[in-house]
This record gives structure tokens, C-alpha cells and sequence, in this order.
């Protein structure tokens, strides 16, 4: 296989996400370049890859398509993998490595341009009727415009930045009154954000699930999907928990979904690995939201169900390869569920809270998978996204899948930092979670639900009180022996109090 794939691949990215591709590229035989800013000299991607190159001292020299593409030339990298995020959905920087002869791994630079305008993309969704979020195809450029498309689709409207991601400049409105004001602030969002103002008008659904399809293609035109990944559990827009199967979807509607997803990939001849986002509304309507063409960070839980590996998938299509299965070979098998591990304080408004990991402790067992790039002593910088960690299981059952997570999740030990764990773990515990009857809206009511509770029974405090003793024994003592032990003196406490071990 070695002599038609790549020799080697630079990652035009860090973190958990380089070590995922350093990874690829090793078990498939072929060489990895790493690159880093000055603030990553200490990271795993650097230690784990074949070479690192240094991009210099700037923390976003990530985003210098100049320097990346000289140092692959230098490294004589044949392919650049992008990751996700920075430069990976760029598609000067799919034609800057075109003109050097070096293989992009991802689509090409005009599938990248369609789908990198969300105006773009929902036109030429919509000449291909799939369905498109009610709303304007073009951009909004004057009050009159807005109204009348309001008068159409009606309150609440959300204002979209054409050329948006991670949710910046997106506005809810409600009302007229508060929309001339919110139209403005999007614009100037859109343009200091992405350096295009263009905004446009989308209906706002009440109560969505966000479920997207996960598709593939080679080079030789075919296209296949991957099943889907239910993502409606969000806070302020951004996924936190992801699961698959969706438990919103019948077979009938699964098959409906996936089949316009690969219908929506074929319309612009996609290459590699994309995830196509739809929003669906409780009469199981479903519409195109935007196309992500890229791998996406939620990407594991796919890979559990239909057990394909999408980093080697990837890299054989861009190879020239065809792809290694045909639609019929693939099936879900069981349950996976993916959490972020974000370096937050959960219990402070999730500010963040970058800082140096003291001790670590990572879950092992079966069918659990740790994609992180952090070790005992590691200094999560304060540059980049906070998420340190994406820990994903898998089991027959959902209901088995979720205990799993928990009990995971509880054994993730990483102090001197404050991550988001035991909010992941409490919210797994949340009845309308587990009932799979949710929305997008969850977890803002889930907090809700959480700040109501004020009246805790003696059993409550007494649990609360030996947990944070024990806590801040781990916290200000040496740690290893002291947590891992299964003899310690606070555990014998605990298990008298009638703490269970997963609580510890
Ligand atoms: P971005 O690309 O900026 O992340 P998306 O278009 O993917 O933005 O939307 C992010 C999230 O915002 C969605 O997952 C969903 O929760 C919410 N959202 C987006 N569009 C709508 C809509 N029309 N109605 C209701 N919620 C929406």
C-alpha cells in the first residue's frame, strides 16, 4: 500500500487533532510533519511526529498559509492533512498547495468556496431541492429587504453571517422594533470577524434538533454516507455531547436524510470527508443548514458505529485512491457518545481556566477512546480553544453507552485545572437527556434546572462534603499513589459514608 499513498504528510494544525492524523499516518506507514507556534513547543504533536518545524513565536501563525507552505517544502511533505479549524475549510490555501504540487486532503478549492458561503451553499442546495431553512438566498442590504422576507417566514428571525462559523455574529430577533439595531451589530460582527458583512435572514426554529450526516467521496465520483450524528446538545450554539443513532430518526427518515446528504455532496462533486448539518423540527422536517468540508471534531462517535476509520479513509481518497467500501457494507452497530472535555470552570460560568495539568488520570477499560493531547505537567495555553480532551465510548445499548460515559468520565482525573467533567457527568444524568426527548435547548434548561435546586437533603451535603475533602487531599498532596490507591484512607472513609466508587 505504501508505494501508491503518500510518503509524507504534514498537519497544518496541533493538538488532539494532529496527534489523530500523526497517528493515521503511522499505522498507514507514512511519515508526519509536525509544525507548531512557540506556545506548542510542548506539545504531544510536536514529540509524536517524524519532524516538527517551528511557524515562529505568533500563537495564529497556524493561519500563515506562506510559512506552512514553505515549511512542507522544505519537510518535501507530498500531502498536508488540515485538521479542522485554521486553515482547513480555506480554500486559497487548497489552491496555494495545488500550485506547489503538494495533495490538499480534503475537497477541492471550489466544493470548499460553495459550501464556505452559507448564501452560496443554500442557493445551490436549494436548485437541487434539498431543503434549505426558510429565508433569504441572498444578503439582506437594506431594512425594506428584511421586512419583507419577515412578512413571509415571520418572528423569530435569526441574522446569519454569510461567511460565519462557530456561531460569531449570529442574532436572534424577536421583534421589529429590536431588529434594525441587531441587523447592524451582525454586520459589523460579520465584517471585523470574517472580513465580509454580507448577513442574511434564516426563520428561527423553535425547539430543533441539529442532527448532521456524515458523507465521503473519492475521485472516481462515488459518494457515500456514513450515518448520522445527533449534536443537540449544545451550549450557546456550540455541541458539548454528541451521540449516534439519533434517537429522533425512524429508519424511514434516516434513510431520507442520509440519501439528501449524499445527494448534496454529489451536486458539487465532493472529495474526502464532510459532514452535511441539518436542523429538523418536531414534525421530523429536515433542512440543510450548512456543510462542513472538513472532518469534524465529533468524528470518533462515526467511527465507533460503523467502525471506519475516516482519518485513513481520508488520506487513501486524496491518494487517488476509490473508497475502501461501498454504501451496502456499511451499518450502525450499537451506540457511541462523544463529551468535550472543555478546560472550564463548569461551576463559574464556564470561564476558562488555562493553567498547568498537575496529575492526570485517563480512563481505560473497553470501548473507550481518549483523543487529547495533554500529559501530567502539560500547560494548556491561553491562545487557543479550551477543549482538552474528547472522550468517546461505545456499547450495544444507548442507555449501556451512557453508563459507560459516566463511569469514564468519573475516572478522568486532571487536576490543577478546571475542566468541565462533572457537568458532563451530571448532565448524562438528566432525565430528559436520557429520555432522548431533547432539543438544541437543553442544556440552557438543564442549567436552569440545576440553579432552581437550592433544598439538598443531609445525604446530599454529607456526599458534597467528603467529595470536596477529598478533592483538595488529591489537590495538595502528592498525588499518584494517593488517587490511584485503592486502599486509601479517604476512599475507606468515603465507602463508609456510602460513596460509590465512580463517585471518588
Ligand atoms: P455556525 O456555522 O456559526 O456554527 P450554524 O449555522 O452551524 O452556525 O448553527 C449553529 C447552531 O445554531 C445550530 O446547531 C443550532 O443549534 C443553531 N441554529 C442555527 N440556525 C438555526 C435556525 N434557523 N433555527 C434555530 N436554531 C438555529
Amino acid at each position: 500500500m505504501g508505494t501508491s499513498l503518500f510518503k509524507k504528510i504534514l498537519i497544518a494544525n496541533r493538538g488532539e487533532i494532529a496527534v489523530r492524523v500523526i497517528r493515521a499516518c503511522h499505522e498507514l506507514g507514512i511519515q508526519a510533519v509536525a509544525i507548531y507556534s512557540q506556545a506548542d513547543i510542548s506539545s504531544n504533536h510536536v514529540k509524536f511526529a517524524d519532524e516538527a518545524y517551528s511557524l515562529g513565536e505568533k500563537p495564529m501563525s497556524y493561519l500563515s498559509i506562506k510559512k506552512i507552505i514553505r515549511v512542507a517544502k522544505k519537510a518535501e511533505a507530498d500531502a498536508i492533512h488540515p485538521g479542522y479549524g485554521f486553515l482547513a475549510e480555506n480554500p486559497d490555501f487548497v489552491k496555494a498547495c495545488e500550485k506547489e504540487g503538494i495533495t490538499f486532503i480534503g475537497p477541492g478549492a471550489s466544493a470548499m468556496l460553495t459550501m464556505g458561503n452559507k448564501l452560496l451553499a443554500r442557493q445551490t442546495m436549494k436548485a437541487v431541492r434539498v431543503p434549505i431553512v426558510p429565508g433569504t438566498t441572498k444578503a439582506i442590504s437594506s431594512l425594506e429587504e428584511a421586512k419583507a422576507e419577515i412578512k413571509k417566514i415571520g418572528f423569530p428571525v435569526l441574522i446569519k453571517p454569510a461567511a460565519g462559523g462557530g456561531g460569531k455574529g449570529m442574532m436572534l430577533v424577536h421583534k421589529w422594533e429590536d431588529f434594525s439595531e441587531s441587523f447592524e451589530s451582525a454586520q459589523r460582527i460579520a465584517r471585523s470577524a470574517f472580513g465580509d458583512d454580507e448577513v442574511y435572514l434564516e426563520k428561527y426554529m423553535e425547539k430543533p434538533r441539529h442532527i448532521e450526516v456524515q458523507v465521503m467521496g473519492d475521485k472516481k465520483g462515488n459518494v457515500v454516507h456514513l450515518f448520522e450524528r445527533e449534536c443537540s446538545v449544545q451550549r450557546r450554539h456550540q455541541k458539548i455531547i454528541e451521540e449516534t443513532p439519533s434517537t429522533f430518526l425512524t429508519l424511514g427518515l434516516r434513510k431520507k436524510m442520509c440519501d439528501t446528504a449524499v445527494r448534496a455532496a454529489k451536486t458539487i462533486g465532493y472529495v474526502g470527508a464532510g459532514t452535511i448539518e441539518f436542523i429538523a423540527d418536531k414534525n421530523k422536517n429536515f433542512y440543510f443548514m450548512e456543510m462542513n468540508t472538513r472532518l469534524q471534531v465529533e468524528h470518533p462517535i462515526t467511527e465507533w458505529v460503523t467502525g471506519i476509520d475516516l482519518v485513513r479513509e481520508q488520506i487513501r481518497v486524496a491518494a487517488g485512491l476509490p473508497l475502501s467500501f461501498k454504501q451496502k457494507d456499511l451499518k450502525q452497530h450499537g451506540h457511541s457518545i462523544e463529551c468535550r472535555i472543555y478546560a472550564e470552570d463548569s461551576s463559574n460560568n464556564f470561564i476558562p481556566s488555562p493553567g498547568t495539568i498537575t496529575y492526570l488520570e485517563i480512563p481505560e477499560g473497553p470501548f473507550i477512546r481518549n483523543d487529547a493531547s495533554i500529559y501530567s505537567g502539560y500547560t494548556v495555553p491561553v491562545h487557543y480553544d479550551p477543549l482538552v480532551a474528547k472522550l468517546s465510548v461505545w456499547a450495544l445499548t444507548r442507555s449501556a453507552a451512557i453508563n459507560k460515559m459516566k463511569n469514564a468520565l468519573s475516572r478522568y482525573k486532571i487536576l490543577g485545572i478546571r475542566t468541565t467533567e462533572s457537568f458532563l457527568r451530571d448532565l448524562l444524568d438528566d432525565e430528559e437527556f436520557k429520555s432522548g426527548q431533547y432539543d438544541t435547548h437543553l442544556v440552557a434548561r438543564f442549567l436552569e434546572r440545576k440553579v432552581v435546586k437550592t433544598k439538598y437533603t443531609k445525604a446530599e451535603i454529607y456526599a458534597a462534603l467528603i467529595a470536596s475533602t477529598i478533592k483538595a487531599y488529591e489537590r495538595f498532596s502528592i498525588a499518584p499513589e494517593a488517587t490511584s490507591s485503592k486502599t486509601s484512607y479517604w476512599r475507606t472513609v468515603a465507602r463508609r459514608e456510602g460513596l460509590r466508587d465512580h463517585e471518588l
